[in-house]
Protein backbone atom coordinates (compact mmCIF):
# COMPACT_ATOMS: atom_id res chain seq x y z
CA UNK A 1 0.00 0.00 0.00
CA UNK A 2 1.41 3.29 -0.39
CA UNK A 3 2.16 5.12 2.42
CA UNK A 4 1.74 8.88 1.28
CA UNK A 5 -2.41 7.56 0.84
CA UNK A 6 -4.70 8.98 3.00
CA UNK A 7 -8.02 6.84 3.37
CA UNK A 8 -11.25 7.35 4.25
CA UNK A 9 -10.95 5.01 6.70
CA UNK A 10 -7.89 2.51 8.16
CA UNK A 11 -8.82 -0.55 10.65
CA UNK A 12 -7.43 -0.92 14.38
CA UNK A 13 -5.54 -3.65 15.05
CA UNK A 14 -3.98 -4.58 18.59
CA UNK A 15 -0.02 -4.93 18.93
CA UNK A 16 0.22 -8.56 17.13
CA UNK A 17 2.36 -9.89 19.95
CA UNK A 18 -0.47 -9.30 22.54
CA UNK A 19 -2.69 -11.50 19.91
CA UNK A 20 -0.46 -14.82 20.26
CA UNK A 21 -1.13 -16.03 23.48
CA UNK A 22 -4.73 -15.87 22.39
CA UNK A 23 -3.85 -18.04 19.54
CA UNK A 24 -1.40 -20.49 21.48
CA UNK A 25 -4.60 -21.46 23.70
CA UNK A 26 -7.05 -21.75 20.55
CA UNK A 27 -4.37 -24.18 19.30
CA UNK A 28 -3.38 -25.86 22.40
CA UNK A 29 -7.40 -26.16 23.09
CA UNK A 30 -8.57 -27.36 19.29
CA UNK A 31 -11.63 -25.68 19.56
CA UNK A 32 -12.64 -23.26 16.48
CA UNK A 33 -15.59 -22.44 16.59
CA UNK A 34 -19.24 -23.36 17.93
CA UNK A 35 -19.87 -21.49 21.12
CA UNK A 36 -16.22 -22.02 22.28
CA UNK A 37 -14.50 -20.46 25.53
CA UNK A 38 -13.69 -17.26 23.68
CA UNK A 39 -17.14 -16.58 22.10
CA UNK A 40 -18.32 -16.95 25.60
CA UNK A 41 -15.68 -14.56 27.22
CA UNK A 42 -16.54 -12.00 24.08
CA UNK A 43 -20.17 -12.00 24.81
CA UNK A 44 -19.53 -11.53 28.60
CA UNK A 45 -17.13 -8.95 28.22
CA UNK A 46 -19.47 -7.02 25.53
CA UNK A 47 -22.20 -7.22 27.84
CA UNK A 48 -20.07 -5.24 30.97
CA UNK A 49 -18.68 -3.10 28.35
CA UNK A 50 -21.97 -2.00 26.51
CA UNK A 51 -24.28 -2.32 29.80
CA UNK A 52 -26.37 -4.49 27.80
CA UNK A 53 -28.25 -7.93 28.79
CA UNK A 54 -27.91 -10.38 26.36
CA UNK A 55 -25.66 -10.60 22.98
CA UNK A 56 -25.51 -12.57 20.70
CA UNK A 57 -22.51 -12.61 18.05
CA UNK A 58 -22.40 -13.11 14.44
CA UNK A 59 -19.86 -14.02 11.40
CA UNK A 60 -21.16 -10.42 10.03
CA UNK A 61 -23.68 -7.60 10.47
CA UNK A 62 -25.62 -8.91 7.88
CA UNK A 63 -26.13 -11.82 8.77
CA UNK A 64 -27.04 -10.93 12.32
CA UNK A 65 -29.56 -8.81 10.76
CA UNK A 66 -31.08 -11.31 8.48
CA UNK A 67 -31.49 -13.67 11.79
CA UNK A 68 -32.86 -10.89 13.51
CA UNK A 69 -35.60 -10.61 10.64
CA UNK A 70 -36.30 -14.64 11.26
CA UNK A 71 -35.91 -14.49 14.93
CA UNK A 72 -39.07 -11.74 15.15
CA UNK A 73 -41.11 -13.59 12.01
CA UNK A 74 -40.73 -10.21 9.80
CA UNK A 75 -43.23 -10.76 6.67
CA UNK A 76 -44.23 -8.32 3.98
CA UNK A 77 -43.52 -4.54 3.96
CA UNK A 78 -40.54 -3.39 6.06
CA UNK A 79 -40.14 0.26 6.31
CA UNK A 80 -36.66 1.41 6.13
CA UNK A 81 -34.08 4.36 4.88
CA UNK A 82 -33.02 4.57 0.72
CA UNK A 83 -29.99 6.29 2.66
CA UNK A 84 -28.03 3.41 4.19
CA UNK A 85 -25.44 0.86 3.13
CA UNK A 86 -27.05 -1.62 0.55
CA UNK A 87 -26.82 -4.83 3.42
CA UNK A 88 -29.79 -3.17 5.13
CA UNK A 89 -32.61 -3.61 2.01
CA UNK A 90 -30.32 -7.06 1.16
CA UNK A 91 -31.08 -8.08 4.01
CA UNK A 92 -35.01 -7.69 3.45
CA UNK A 93 -34.62 -8.77 -0.18
CA UNK A 94 -33.05 -12.08 0.80
CA UNK A 95 -36.03 -13.16 3.43
CA UNK A 96 -38.14 -12.06 0.47
CA UNK A 97 -39.77 -8.65 2.22
CA UNK A 98 -41.19 -5.51 0.45
CA UNK A 99 -38.74 -2.22 1.72
CA UNK A 100 -41.31 0.33 1.43
CA UNK A 101 -38.34 3.63 1.31
CA UNK A 102 -39.70 6.31 3.05
CA UNK A 103 -37.60 9.90 3.63
CA UNK A 104 -34.78 11.50 5.99
CA UNK A 105 -34.48 13.84 8.16
CA UNK A 106 -31.48 16.58 6.83
CA UNK A 107 -30.14 17.03 10.82
CA UNK A 108 -29.27 13.35 11.54
CA UNK A 109 -29.72 11.71 8.07
CA UNK A 110 -32.19 8.83 9.86
CA UNK A 111 -35.44 8.12 8.99
CA UNK A 112 -37.81 10.51 9.15
CA UNK A 113 -40.84 9.87 11.46
CA UNK A 114 -43.31 12.21 10.24
CA UNK A 115 -43.39 10.23 7.57
CA UNK A 116 -43.85 6.53 8.49
CA UNK A 117 -47.24 6.05 8.92
CA UNK A 118 -48.54 7.55 5.60
CA UNK A 119 -46.13 4.43 4.54
CA UNK A 120 -48.30 1.64 6.70
CA UNK A 121 -50.22 -0.71 4.80
CA UNK A 122 -52.16 -3.97 5.96
CA UNK A 123 -48.88 -6.05 4.77
CA UNK A 124 -46.51 -3.66 7.08
CA UNK A 125 -44.96 -5.93 10.45
CA UNK A 126 -41.84 -4.13 10.67
CA UNK A 127 -39.76 -0.81 11.01
CA UNK A 128 -36.14 -1.10 10.19
CA UNK A 129 -34.23 2.45 11.05
CA UNK A 130 -30.65 2.98 10.59
CA UNK A 131 -28.48 5.05 13.10
CA UNK A 132 -26.77 6.85 10.15
CA UNK A 133 -23.13 7.38 11.61
CA UNK A 134 -23.96 6.65 14.51
CA UNK A 135 -26.40 9.27 14.90
CA UNK A 136 -29.69 8.47 17.01
CA UNK A 137 -32.92 7.93 15.17
CA UNK A 138 -36.19 9.61 17.13
CA UNK A 139 -36.36 6.90 18.93
CA UNK A 140 -39.22 7.64 21.43
CA UNK A 141 -41.50 8.96 18.05
CA UNK A 142 -40.43 5.44 15.79
CA UNK A 143 -41.63 3.48 19.45
CA UNK A 144 -44.77 5.34 19.41
CA UNK A 145 -45.80 4.49 16.21
CA UNK A 146 -44.64 1.11 16.11
CA UNK A 147 -46.89 0.25 19.20
CA UNK A 148 -49.68 1.81 18.08
CA UNK A 149 -49.70 -0.28 14.89
CA UNK A 150 -48.48 -3.67 16.45
CA UNK A 151 -45.09 -2.89 14.44
CA UNK A 152 -41.87 -4.67 15.88
CA UNK A 153 -38.54 -2.14 15.16
CA UNK A 154 -35.16 -3.20 14.52
CA UNK A 155 -32.54 -0.53 14.70
CA UNK A 156 -29.58 -1.50 11.83
CA UNK A 157 -26.85 0.27 14.50
CA UNK A 158 -24.09 -0.62 12.39
CA UNK A 159 -22.38 2.34 13.19
CA UNK A 160 -23.30 2.67 16.96
CA UNK A 161 -20.86 0.93 18.59
CA UNK A 162 -19.61 3.38 21.23
CA UNK A 163 -22.47 5.63 20.86
CA UNK A 164 -24.19 6.63 24.33
CA UNK A 165 -27.68 7.95 23.86
CA UNK A 166 -30.10 9.02 27.39
CA UNK A 167 -27.27 7.47 29.93
CA UNK A 168 -27.24 4.08 27.47
CA UNK A 169 -25.44 2.46 24.83
CA UNK A 170 -26.95 2.98 21.30
CA UNK A 171 -27.40 -0.76 20.75
CA UNK A 172 -30.02 -0.71 23.64
CA UNK A 173 -32.59 0.20 21.78
CA UNK A 174 -36.04 -1.18 19.95
CA UNK A 175 -37.05 -5.08 19.79
CA UNK A 176 -34.02 -5.82 18.52
CA UNK A 177 -30.72 -4.23 17.89
CA UNK A 178 -27.91 -5.18 15.21
CA UNK A 179 -24.02 -4.08 15.15
CA UNK A 180 -21.61 -4.69 12.50
CA UNK A 181 -17.70 -5.46 13.59
CA UNK A 182 -16.48 -5.20 10.39
CA UNK A 183 -12.53 -4.35 9.88
CA UNK A 184 -14.30 -0.65 8.38
CA UNK A 185 -16.07 -0.23 11.93
CA UNK A 186 -15.26 1.84 14.95
CA UNK A 187 -14.90 -1.34 16.80
CA UNK A 188 -13.64 -5.06 14.38
CA UNK A 189 -13.48 -8.05 14.62
CA UNK A 190 -12.00 -8.45 10.71
CA UNK A 191 -15.50 -9.74 10.12
CA UNK A 192 -18.00 -10.07 12.76
CA UNK A 193 -21.08 -8.69 13.90
CA UNK A 194 -24.47 -8.53 17.27
CA UNK A 195 -27.63 -8.93 17.95
CA UNK A 196 -28.59 -7.25 21.01
CA UNK A 197 -31.74 -8.30 22.56
CA UNK A 198 -33.67 -8.15 26.10
CA UNK A 199 -34.36 -11.28 27.21
CA UNK A 200 -33.00 -14.26 27.74
CA UNK A 201 -35.35 -16.74 25.56
CA UNK A 202 -35.13 -14.45 22.28
CA UNK A 203 -30.73 -15.10 23.26
CA UNK A 204 -31.25 -18.68 23.13
CA UNK A 205 -33.65 -18.55 19.73
CA UNK A 206 -30.67 -15.96 18.26
CA UNK A 207 -27.91 -18.65 19.39
CA UNK A 208 -30.10 -21.62 18.13
CA UNK A 209 -31.15 -19.93 14.53
CA UNK A 210 -27.38 -18.72 13.84
CA UNK A 211 -26.39 -22.66 14.75
CA UNK A 212 -28.61 -24.02 11.91
CA UNK A 213 -31.61 -24.11 14.28
CA UNK A 214 -30.01 -26.87 16.62
CA UNK A 215 -32.12 -26.95 20.06
CA UNK A 216 -30.05 -29.55 20.89
CA UNK A 217 -28.34 -32.34 19.51
CA UNK A 218 -31.35 -34.07 17.33
CA UNK A 219 -33.83 -31.66 17.12
CA UNK A 220 -34.04 -28.69 15.08
CA UNK A 221 -36.39 -26.06 16.49
CA UNK A 222 -36.68 -23.95 13.38
CA UNK A 223 -35.02 -22.83 9.29
CA UNK A 224 -31.99 -22.04 11.30
CA UNK A 225 -28.51 -20.54 8.84
CA UNK A 226 -24.76 -20.87 9.75
CA UNK A 227 -23.92 -17.41 11.53
CA UNK A 228 -21.74 -18.53 14.03
CA UNK A 229 -18.47 -16.42 15.03
CA UNK A 230 -15.31 -18.03 15.14
CA UNK A 231 -12.95 -18.50 18.13
CA UNK A 232 -10.41 -16.64 16.16
CA UNK A 233 -12.91 -13.57 15.62
CA UNK A 234 -14.06 -13.55 19.26
CA UNK A 235 -10.18 -13.78 20.76
CA UNK A 236 -9.82 -10.86 18.74
CA UNK A 237 -12.40 -8.99 19.96
CA UNK A 238 -11.73 -9.47 23.23
CA UNK A 239 -8.71 -8.16 22.78
CA UNK A 240 -9.91 -5.55 21.26
CA UNK A 241 -12.13 -4.65 23.91
CA UNK A 242 -9.00 -3.43 25.78
CA UNK A 243 -8.58 -0.71 23.27
CA UNK A 244 -12.08 0.29 22.56
CA UNK A 245 -12.03 3.37 24.82
CA UNK A 246 -9.04 4.90 24.01
CA UNK A 247 -9.74 4.51 19.63
CA UNK A 248 -13.21 6.23 20.75
CA UNK A 249 -11.54 9.39 22.53
CA UNK A 250 -8.82 9.85 19.82
CA UNK A 251 -11.55 9.78 16.94
CA UNK A 252 -13.40 12.01 19.22
CA UNK A 253 -10.43 14.29 19.31
CA UNK A 254 -10.32 14.23 15.66
CA UNK A 255 -13.76 15.34 14.92
CA UNK A 256 -13.52 17.88 17.05
CA UNK A 257 -10.10 19.25 15.11
CA UNK A 258 -12.29 19.11 11.68
CA UNK A 259 -14.88 21.36 13.20
CA UNK A 260 -12.58 23.68 14.60
CA UNK A 261 -11.05 23.82 10.92
CA UNK A 262 -13.81 23.54 8.45
CA UNK A 263 -16.10 26.08 11.19
CA UNK A 264 -17.38 29.26 8.63
CA UNK A 265 -16.41 27.92 5.49
CA UNK A 266 -18.96 28.66 2.86
CA UNK A 267 -20.55 25.50 1.56
CA UNK A 268 -19.42 23.44 3.70
CA UNK A 269 -21.38 22.33 6.56
CA UNK A 270 -21.29 19.17 9.02
CA UNK A 271 -22.84 17.38 12.14
CA UNK A 272 -23.02 17.77 15.30
CA UNK A 273 -23.82 15.89 17.92
CA UNK A 274 -27.39 15.27 19.03
CA UNK A 275 -28.40 16.03 22.58
CA UNK A 276 -27.79 13.83 25.52
CA UNK A 277 -25.89 11.81 23.33
CA UNK A 278 -21.72 10.92 23.02
CA UNK A 279 -21.04 10.60 19.48
CA UNK A 280 -18.71 7.78 18.42
CA UNK A 281 -17.21 9.79 15.57
CA UNK A 282 -17.19 6.66 13.46
CA UNK A 283 -17.43 8.65 10.60
CA UNK A 284 -16.71 12.34 9.83
CA UNK A 285 -19.23 13.45 6.91
CA UNK A 286 -19.78 16.91 5.19
CA UNK A 287 -22.61 18.20 2.65
CA UNK A 288 -21.00 20.44 0.08
CA UNK A 289 -23.85 22.42 -1.39
CA UNK A 290 -24.29 25.39 -3.98
CA UNK A 291 -22.05 27.91 -2.10
CA UNK A 292 -19.13 25.78 -1.98
CA UNK A 293 -16.84 26.83 -5.63
CA UNK A 294 -16.74 23.00 -6.22
CA UNK A 295 -19.19 20.75 -7.06
CA UNK A 296 -19.19 17.40 -4.39
CA UNK A 297 -17.72 15.13 -6.89
CA UNK A 298 -15.18 17.95 -7.79
CA UNK A 299 -14.15 18.53 -4.41
CA UNK A 300 -13.57 14.30 -4.19
CA UNK A 301 -11.43 14.54 -6.90
CA UNK A 302 -9.41 17.06 -6.64
CA UNK A 303 -8.50 15.54 -2.74
CA UNK A 304 -8.04 12.63 -4.45
CA UNK A 305 -5.44 13.81 -6.73
CA UNK A 306 -3.71 14.88 -3.89
CA UNK A 307 -3.64 11.34 -2.08
CA UNK A 308 -6.74 12.05 0.10
CA UNK A 309 -9.47 9.00 -0.58
CA UNK A 310 -12.80 10.81 0.97
CA UNK A 311 -16.07 8.44 0.41
CA UNK A 312 -19.27 9.41 -0.81
CA UNK A 313 -20.99 7.46 1.56
CA UNK A 314 -24.38 6.60 0.95
CA UNK A 315 -24.02 7.26 -2.59
CA UNK A 316 -25.97 6.29 -4.30
CA UNK A 317 -29.14 6.17 -2.72
CA UNK A 318 -30.96 2.38 -2.39
CA UNK A 319 -33.93 3.07 -3.57
CA UNK A 320 -31.78 3.96 -7.56
CA UNK A 321 -30.06 0.85 -7.55
CA UNK A 322 -31.67 -1.23 -10.02
CA UNK A 323 -32.75 -3.85 -7.56
CA UNK A 324 -34.69 -1.49 -5.69
CA UNK A 325 -35.77 0.82 -8.12
CA UNK A 326 -39.61 -0.58 -8.24
CA UNK A 327 -39.90 -0.78 -4.78
CA UNK A 328 -42.82 1.15 -2.77
CA UNK A 329 -41.97 4.77 -2.20
CA UNK A 330 -38.44 4.95 -4.31
CA UNK A 331 -40.60 6.84 -7.02
CA UNK A 332 -41.45 9.63 -4.26
CA UNK A 333 -37.49 9.54 -3.52
CA UNK A 334 -36.24 10.96 -6.78
CA UNK A 335 -36.45 14.39 -4.67
CA UNK A 336 -36.47 14.84 -1.26
CA UNK A 337 -33.99 15.13 1.46
CA UNK A 338 -31.99 11.89 0.92
CA UNK A 339 -31.73 12.84 -2.29
CA UNK A 340 -29.88 15.99 -2.15
CA UNK A 341 -28.07 14.63 0.73
CA UNK A 342 -26.44 11.42 -0.99
CA UNK A 343 -25.55 14.69 -4.00
CA UNK A 344 -23.84 16.62 -1.24
CA UNK A 345 -22.18 13.77 1.02
CA UNK A 346 -19.04 13.29 1.08
CA UNK A 347 -17.16 11.13 4.61
CA UNK A 348 -13.70 12.75 5.29
CA UNK A 349 -10.71 10.02 6.59
CA UNK A 350 -11.21 9.25 10.03
CA UNK A 351 -9.46 6.43 12.04
CA UNK A 352 -7.60 6.54 15.21
CA UNK A 353 -4.15 6.29 13.52
CA UNK A 354 -5.04 9.91 11.28
CA UNK A 355 -2.43 12.48 12.82
CA UNK A 356 -2.95 16.07 13.25
CA UNK A 357 -0.84 17.19 10.62
CA UNK A 358 -2.98 14.87 8.01
CA UNK A 359 -6.23 16.37 9.26
CA UNK A 360 -4.54 20.31 8.84
CA UNK A 361 -3.30 19.59 5.02
CA UNK A 362 -7.14 18.15 4.43
CA UNK A 363 -8.70 21.07 5.81
CA UNK A 364 -6.55 23.40 4.04
CA UNK A 365 -6.62 22.14 0.92
CA UNK A 366 -11.19 22.53 1.39
CA UNK A 367 -10.50 25.67 2.97
CA UNK A 368 -8.49 27.04 0.14
CA UNK A 369 -10.31 25.65 -2.70
CA UNK A 370 -11.40 28.41 -5.06
C1 LIG B 1 -21.54 -2.42 7.56
C2 LIG B 1 -23.02 -2.31 7.51
C3 LIG B 1 -23.86 -3.42 7.47
C4 LIG B 1 -23.35 -4.82 7.24
O1 LIG B 1 -22.46 -5.27 8.16
P1 LIG B 1 -21.42 -6.43 7.74
O2 LIG B 1 -20.79 -6.80 9.06
O3 LIG B 1 -20.44 -5.83 6.80
O4 LIG B 1 -22.18 -7.55 7.14
C5 LIG B 1 -25.22 -3.22 7.55
N1 LIG B 1 -25.76 -1.99 7.64
C6 LIG B 1 -24.99 -0.88 7.66
C7 LIG B 1 -25.65 0.45 7.80
C8 LIG B 1 -23.60 -1.00 7.58
O5 LIG B 1 -22.85 0.10 7.55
Amino acid sequence: MDKARIYVTKPDLPPLEKFIPYLEKIWESRILTNNGPYLQLFEQALCSYLGVQHISLFSNGTLALMTALEALNISGEVITTPYTFVATAQSLYWRHLTPVFVDIEPDSCNLDPKLIEDAITPETTAILPVHTYGHPCKIGAIARIAEKHGLSVIYDAAHAFGVRFQGRTLLDFGDLSIVSFHATKVFHTFEGGAVICHDAGMKQHLDDLKNFGFRDEVTIEAPGINGKMSEFNAAFGLLQLQYADRALQRRRDIAARYRNALRGIRGITFFSPAEDCTENASYFPVLVDGDFPLERDDLYQLLKQRGIYARRYFFPLISDIPLFRTMPGAEKLRTGTARRIADQILCLPIYTSLEDREIDIITSIIRTTR
